[in-house]
């Protein structure tokens, strides 16, 4: 195949070069209002076509290639509680690949991953909406973690921070340490 940014053969969707070079991570920390801190490792804009990518075949393999370039190195070197669990941001499969649960999937070496374990009741799309839109249209999320559990939340894009600080609102109203949150990229409206 060839890599889907410079088209150079490759056996990934996702060349070696463009993955030490263009796709370089630059990890960023964001605090949400609620003071859930958000490390993200690329500027949405950046990588925006390959993000369009998920929920096929090859947006699974893009997600995993991204997720290993950018959070897994930095996860390595940082330091949090042992034993703690990866929660993928509604991981139910609407399309193909669940985005979320490839992220978490690839970084189950350092964070085990609890698939399933945050479910919306609300499937609204939020791509493309305001903030009012996002705040009225609550996911209305279902949590099964246990109490005492120690979380790190994960999605692919964190834009008004609207989805993670309701993930963590429900959570922590069970009795779940929500550590962080890792968002492969960050879509901050300025
Ligand atoms: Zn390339």
């Amino acid at each position: 195949m060839r890599c889907h940014l410079c088209l150079e053969l490759s056996w990934q969707p996702l060349c070696k070069k463009c993955l030490s070079t263009v796709l370089e991570p630059t990890p960023a920390k964001r605090v949400l209002e609620s003071g859930l801190k958000v490390y993200s490792f690329y500027q949405y804009a950046e990588i925006a076509n390959l993000l369009h990518t998920k929920h096929t075949y090859i947006g699974a393999k893009i997600f995993a290639q991204l997720a290993k370039n950018s959070m897994l190195p930095f996860l390595k070197q940082f330091d949090f509680p042992k034993g703690a669990y990866g929660v993928p941001i509604d991981d139910h499969v609407r399309h193909g690949y669940a985005h979320s649960a490839v992220l978490a999937h690839t970084i189950k070496s350092i964070i085990k991953p609890l698939y399933g374990s945050l479910r919306a009741g609300n499937h609204q799309t939020y791509s493309g909406q305001k903030l009012a839109f996002r705040q009225s249209h609550k996911r209305n999320f279902i949590s099964t973690c246990k109490e005492g559990m120690d979380i790190v939340l994960i999605d692919d894009i964190v834009t008004t921070g609207t989805t993670l600080q309701e993930a963590q609102k429900v959570l922590e109203k069970g009795g779940v340490n929500v550590l962080f949150a890792l968002a492969l990229a960050d879509a901050k409206e300025n």
